[in-house]
């Protein structure tokens, strides 16, 4: 049994090393530095590295080139790189435990509950317009939902915010009927009537 097996892939006790281990964690990705290599962003792990624990990045740069230790010819007058530099480094070491770990994927809008709500907001003595908001968390297109009800109720429509439309004109109660009868996916139950708001 003497094929060639990468040292980073061998379990158990490894020759030359003194236990217990003590782990270095990345400050880029904040996994142990055997990780980082599986991190996507891994470019930025090595450059982290350089700077902050030059001892382990020439090691890693060594792991990648060829097998580190466990060949009997390559040990010399050199002492084990690895032992030596983890117990001078200890000081210095920005250790993170249990960090961001990979790379979570954004968690978007699946917190918000689903909801339209329809306001009403005076604007001037007797006009008012209509606020949509919440059309967003049905992935709707903004842009074209307010074009949608300029042209339905030939007014002004347009984003004002993230999830909001301002429509120029008291519209709140067709909108009942319009927005479930143009996107089938929001039941009128889905739609809240806010009442008059102050904006
Ligand atoms: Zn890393």
């Amino acid at each position: 049994m003497t094929t060639e097996v990468p040292e980073r892939l061998i379990i158990g006790p490894k020759e030359g090393v003194t236990y217990p281990l003590t782990v270095a964690y990345c400050g880029n990705c904040s996994m142990p530095l055997e990780y980082c290599e599986y991190y996507p962003d891994y470019e930025k792990c090595k450059q982290w590295l350089e700077k902050n624990l030059p001892d382990e990045f020439e090691r890693m740069k060594m792991g990648t080139a060829g097998s580190v230790a466990g060949g009997s010819t390559a040990t010399g007058s050199t002492a084990n790189p690895a032992s030596e530099s983890a117990d001078a480094d200890e000081g210095k070491k920005p250790q993170k435990r249990g960090g961001k770990g990979i790379m979570k994927t954004k968690k978007a809008k699946d917190d918000v509950p689903k909801k339209v709500c329809l306001s009403r907001s005076a604007r001037g003595k007797r006009k008012s317009v209509t606020v949509v908001t919440g059309l967003a968390t049905f992935d709707i297109d903004l842009k074209l939902a307010a074009k949608f009800f300029g042209t339905k109720f030939a007014c002004g429509s347009s984003v004002t915010g993230d999830d909001e439309i301002v429509i120029q004109g008291d519209v709140k109660d067709e909108l009942f009927d319009i927005i479930p009868e143009k996107w089938p996916e929001i039941d009128e139950d889905f739609i809240d009537d806010l009442g008059d708001q102050k904006r």
